[in-house]
C-alpha cells in the first residue's frame, strides 16, 4: 500500500521502520529534513511538504508533538487536505484534543476525506516491537478498511467512537500514567525514609494492588537514574494540560490533576522539558534529599 508519514521524531521513526518491514511504499516528510535519513537509506521516499505525501498516498498518517503542529500539517497551505485525493484516510496518531481533530475532520468532509484520531499508547518500546495500543475515533468502516496496516504497528485496536473520543481515551490514560509519577515519588520516598529500600520496595508494591505500568517503567530509567527521553517531559505537561483544559471546558471538578499540571510546570522551569517525563519525580528527590535509586 502507498503510505504517507509525516513527524519522524522518537515514536515516528520507529513506528515507520515496521511500516517499510511491513512491504509497503513509505513517502515521509519532517520539518527536520535530516530525521529521515535513516528511514531514507531503507527505502522511503522524501516528500517536500504533507501536501506532496498526501498526493503520493492511499493513507497518511502523522505523528507530530502538538495539537498546533496536527493543524498547520493538515489544514496549512501546504497541508495534507490541499493534496489529499478523494476517500484519503488519515490517521492522526499525536496526542491531541478532540477539537482540533473534529476541526480537521469538519474541514475534510467535503473533499471525501476521512479523518481519524489514532493517538497510542506503549511508548517508544511499544512502537519498535509494534505492540502499540491505538485508540481510534472516527468512522468504523474505515477504522475497518486499514486493519491491517494498523496491525502491522499495534497489537490493540479499540475502537473507541466518533471522531475526538480515541483523543479522550488517551489524555484520560495519560494523566493517570504521568498523575502517577507524582504518587509514586512520594510513596517511594516515604518507603525509602521509613528505612526500607528501593528492591524492596519495588518487589513488594510490583506484587500487589499498587502495582502500575507506570512503577514498571522504573528499572530501566528512574531506579538507575535513566532521564534519556523515550517521552519527553514537555510533551507530558501538554498533555495534562490537555486533560485540565478538557476539565473546564466539561466543569468536571480536578483538583489532583491541576496539581500535577502546577508539578510539570515546575520541572519544565527546572529545563528538563527535553529529558524523560520521569523527571518530574526529581522534584521530590529534591525536597526529600533522597535518591530514589537502587
Ligand atoms: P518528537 O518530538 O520526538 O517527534 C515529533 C516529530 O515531528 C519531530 O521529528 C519534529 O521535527 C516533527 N515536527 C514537528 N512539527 C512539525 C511540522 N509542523 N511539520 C513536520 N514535522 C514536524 O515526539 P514523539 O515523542 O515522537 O511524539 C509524537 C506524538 O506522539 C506526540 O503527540 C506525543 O505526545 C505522542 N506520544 C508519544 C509517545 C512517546 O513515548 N514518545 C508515546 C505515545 C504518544
Amino acid at each position: 500500500m502507498n503510505i504517507g508519514f509525516i513527524g519522524i521524531g522518537l515514536m515516528g521513526r520507529r513506528i515507520t521502520g515496521n511500516l517499510l518491514r511491513g512491504g509497503h511504499n513509505l513517502t515521509v516528510f519532517d520539518a527536520r529534513r535530516a530525521a529521515a535519513d535513516e528511514l531514507l537509506s531503507q527505502g522511503a521516499t522524501w516528500a517536500a511538504s504533507p501536501r506532496a505525501v498526501a498526493a503520493a498516498s492511499e493513507v497518511v498518517f502523522t505523528a507530530l508533538p502538538r495539537p498546533r503542529d496536527v493543524e498547520n500539517v493538515s489544514l496549512g497551505a501546504s497541508g495534507i487536505l490541499s493534496g489529499a485525493a478523494p476517500d484519503l484516510a488519515y490517521f492522526d496518531l499525536s496526542t491531541t484534543d478532540p477539537d482540533t481533530i473534529q476541526r480537521i475532520a469538519t474541514a475534510a468532509r467535503p473533499r471525501g476525506v476521512h479523518v481519524l484520531d489514532a493517538p497510542v499508547s506503549g511508548g517508544t518500546i511499544g512502537a519498535e516491537q509494534a505492540q502499540l495500543t491505538i485508540m481510534i475515533g472516527g468512522n468504523r468502516d474505515v477504522c475497518e478498511r486499514y486493519r491491517t496496516v494498523l496491525e502491522v504497528i499495534s497489537n490493540r485496536i479499540i475502537y473507541c467512537g466518533e471522531q475526538g473520543t480515541g483523543a479522550v481515551c488517551k489524555i484520560v490514560n495519560n494523566l493517570l500514567n504521568l498523575g502517577n509519577y507524582l504518587l509514586l515519588a512520594e510513596a517511594l520516598t516515604l518507603g525509602r525514609t521509613a528505612g526500607v529500600d528501593t528492591e524492596t520496595l519495588f518487589e513488594a508494591i510490583s506484587h500487589s494492588s499498587g502495582n502500575s505500568r507506570s512503577l514498571q517503567e522504573f528499572p530501566d530509567s528512574l531506579f538507575v537514574g535513566n532521564f534519556e527521553p523515550g517521552f519527553r517531559l514537555d510533551l507530558g505537561a501538554k498533555d495534562v494540560g490537555l486533560a485540565t483544559e478538557m476539565g473546564r471546558e466539561y466543569r468536571v471538578p480536578m483538583e489532583v490533576a491541576n496539581l500535577v499540571e502546577q508539578r510539570f510546570q515546575d520541572a519544565l522551569n527546572r529545563g528538563w522539558g527535553g529529558q524523560s517525563a520521569v523527571s518530574v519525580m526529581r522534584l521530590q528527590e529534591e525536597r526529600t534529599k533522597m535518591d530514589i535509586r537502587v
